[in-house]
């Protein structure tokens, strides 16, 4: 059966090429075997199946296939409980932006900031690593962006009234929210709406799926960077984007992935990876963040190839807005990022 899953997904990867452009199809399968796993009819074998190829679905990756385990319906309940419980919530009571600094690690000082999710639940906090995919593959991260662009520019617009600090704010979206039309609309009414420079918000879409090789993708980001919106490329290193056209449809920002740090103090290969990567940008005149830093040592050797900005644990994790606030403005003296 194996075999024969592969089979299926190495037929449908190959590359396609049409109009001048690539496409790739991903797979995700389920197998589920009559007589194992205790199922016993023909409803629960499909039922079984369908549980199997969402959870290949969820792995992240495509061209997965999985086969069905008892547990594996007990995952879908959860996210089941967690989408019901996502739709009617109360964002303003649950949700909080916490914001991680972006630092120029030359002159130690704060460069940006990223909006990043958290959601309280009663006693547990939902890390947005497990709310955010179930929300993506629903409308319901529709509301949550939203939600998410409204604080964010609420809290910077605060921060340039009480304290005359201008933070460029970087935030995440889905490749969900990019092809949806409304949304759009929403990015464009922003400005007038809230009467901020949208120029100060940078939007973050990661690379870690070929979305980017769509040309509807792409031709989204060139709107909002027409809209005056900076756009930022996110998990770089991990997927399939090419440095050409992301130069063709002016990225502002490359931010290389944690999974491409995290060895780079002992693999000679992964070092020689960031360094051609940072050499390749700058070329192209792209800014580069290195995302999970997280020590003396890393920061060190990222300073020495000429990193431009780092975001890591290393100077802070994501907090809320007062310890930004204590931290960065009042005690840091800080004057904003407008100078970048
Ligand atoms: P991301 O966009 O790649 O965000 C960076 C994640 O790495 C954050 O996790 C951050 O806390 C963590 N991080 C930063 N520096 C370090 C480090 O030095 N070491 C380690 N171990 N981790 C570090 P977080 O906040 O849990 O967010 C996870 C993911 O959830 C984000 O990954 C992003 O994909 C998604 N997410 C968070 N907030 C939003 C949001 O408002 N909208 C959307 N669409 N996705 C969001
Ligand atoms: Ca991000």
């Amino acid at each position: 059966m194996s075999e024969f899953c592969k089979k299926i997904i190495a037929s449908i990867e190959k590359a396609i090429f049409y109009n001048g452009l690539i496409f790739y199809l991903g797979t995700s399968i389920g197998v589920a075997i009559y007589g194992e796993e205790g199922i016993d009819n023909i409803d629960d074998l499909i039922k079984a199946a369908d549980i199997a190829m969402y959870q290949s679905k969820y792995k992240g990756s495509s061209n997965k296939y999985t086969y069905f385990k008892r547990e594996y319906a007990k995952v879908i309940e959860e996210q089941t409980e967690i989408l019901q419980k996502l739709e009617q919530l109360d964002f303003d009571s649950s949700f909080r932006l916490h914001y991680q600094v972006i630092m120029d690690p030359y002159l130690e000082e704060v460069v940006k900031v990223e909006g990043l999710l958290r959601w309280q639940d009663g006693d547990d906090m939902i890390p947005p690593g497990i709310f955010i995919p179930i929300a993506e593959k629903n409308d319901v991260i529709e509301d949550i962006t939203r939600w998410v662009f409204q604080r964010a520019i609420r809290d910077m617009k605060m921060l340039n009234t009480f304290y005359d600090v201008e933070f460029i704010v970087s935030l995440n979206v889905s490749p969900k929210n990019i092809i949806d039309p409304d949304f759009m609309d929403f990015l464009k009414g922003l400005e007038s709406r809230y009467d901020f420079d949208v120029s100060n918000v940078e939007i973050e879409l990661t690379e870690n799926s070929s979305v980017l090789s769509l040309a509807h993708i792409r031709s989204r980001l060139m709107q909002i960077k027409t809209m005056g919106y900076r756009v930022a490329i996110d998990d770089f290193g991990t997927g399939y984007s090419s440095l050409q056209y992301l130069k063709e449809f002016s990225v502002d920002t490359l931010k290389i992935a944690k999974e491409l740090i995290d060895n780079l103090t002992n693999s000679k290969d992964d070092e020689k990876m960031v360094s051609s990567l940072l050499v390749l940008s700058k070329a192209l005149s792209l800014k580069t963040v290195i995302e999970g830093v997280e020590s003396k040592e890393q920061l060190d050797i990222l300073k020495a190839m000429g990193c431009d900005y780092i975001q890591g644990y290393y100077y802070a994790k994501p907090m809320p807005l007062d310890e930004l606030i204590d931290e960065y403005i009042v005690k840091g003296g800080h004057g904003g990022t407008s100078n970048i």
